[in-house]
């Protein structure tokens, strides 16, 4: 056996980027999330070939001051906690400091950032090594370009699905992340074809509209429902219209979207007799609660978090969905035992 050392960076955060960057729709998902976490209001995505060349995220947020961009690209460097209390708390999408680092990792990666529509920084990084650094021009937000994701990772790039595969995965990413905030303007371009195109308006019927159609958007029943822990609002779709895939319920936190099996159950519990069998409700949940009381802290993807009360959080979703599942009379009120 070898001597212990401890590796260097570059190749660190080549080890990293494997749970972080496992294809072209979790650098869309981290890029997305950096520029929400700017403050921008308008985002605008653009893809080749499914992002497996190029993946661009273009934003209006504060930007990055030139003097602080290359930090950006060490690995736990963060504007967003300080403190042990802050990740107790977390209030912002990003706060783990290590997507930049472990996406330049494995790509060719050209950052422009500019603040207060002042001149700016253009870095360039290849496989995780700074290669040029210019001024920029003046202008305000971030740009964030990513190619040929996976160069240097041979065994990741085999892995990868086709084009139209990896495209379906980085649409769905955008489609929830505009679903999440109705105030963004999102625009996703892919091969020079717009995919979708929100207007930031903050009407998440409209949004529905766009990814679902018209359909879908206009015959959506509405909900809500506060509690002492929890603030849930969604839409859902009347029983009749259902899908053959539990694809189309998306439930955020916090302007989060996220991956929850229990709580994809509680919306289907409320359909409970209502669908046949092997169908699935169409829903968008948001639900608002105090940062204290959700662990995001799980997985490096973020995908997945621990709910404290999840268990009132489960009934409470059921209940607001079956009340309004009941208003519509579509589910007989429960006669009363003799
Ligand atoms: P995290 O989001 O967890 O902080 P990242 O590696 O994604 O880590 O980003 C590192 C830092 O770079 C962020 O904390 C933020 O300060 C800055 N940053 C990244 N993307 C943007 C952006 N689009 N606009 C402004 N600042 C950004
Ligand atoms: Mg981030």
């Amino acid at each position: 056996m070898s001597a212990i050392v401890t590796l260097e960076e570059t190749l660190s955060n080549k080890i990293a980027a494997g749970e972080v960057v496992e294809r072209p729709a979790s650098v869309v998902k981290e890029l997305l999330e950096n520029a929400l976490d700017a403050g921008s209001t308008r985002i605008d995505i653009e893809l080749q070939d499914g992002g497996l060349s190029r993946i661009h995220v273009l934003d209006n947020g504060t930007g990055i001051a030139p003097e602080e961009a290359e930090l950006a690209f060490l690995r736990h460097a963060t504007s967003k906690i300080k403190n042990e209390d802050d990740l107790h708390h977390i209030q912002t999408l990003g706060f783990r400091g290590e997507a930049l680092p472990s996406i330049a990792s494995v790509s060719k990666l050209t950052l422009e950032t500019a603040q207060n529509q002042a001149t700016g920084i253009h870095l360039r990084y290849q496989g995780g090594r700074l290669i040029a650094r210019t001024k920029s021009k003046a202008r305000q937000g971030t740009s964030v370009l990513v190619e040929e994701l996976f160069f240097n990772t041979p065994a990741r790039l085999k892995y990868m699905k086709t084009v139209n595969t990896e495209l379906g995965n980085a649409t769905d990413v955008v489609n929830r992340v505009a679903m999440a905030r109705p105030d963004v303007s999102f625009r996703l371009i892919h091969n020079d074809r717009q995919v979708l195109f929100t207007n930031g308006n903050g009407d998440r019927r409209s949004v529905m509209y766009a990814i679902y159609g018209k359909q879908v958007a206009q015959n959506m029943l509405t909900a809500s429902k506060t509690s002492q822990d929890f603030e849930i609002s969604g839409f859902m779709a009347k029983p009749e219209m259902n899908r053959a895939s539990r694809h189309y319920m998306s439930v955020f936190i916090n302007g989060r979207y996220i991956k929850h099996f229990p709580l994809l159950k509680a919306i289907e519990k409320a359909y409970h007799t209502l669908l046949p069998i092997h169908r699935y409700p169409i829903a968008v949940i948001a639900i608002t609660m105090n940062p204290a009381l959700v662990d995001v802290n799980v997985h490096p993807s973020k995908w997945d978090v621990r709910i404290s009360k999840e268990e009132t959080l489960l009934l409470e979703v059921s209940e607001m969905i079956r009340e309004r599942l009941q208003q519509e009379t579509l589910i007989p009120e429960q006669t009363e035992r003799e």
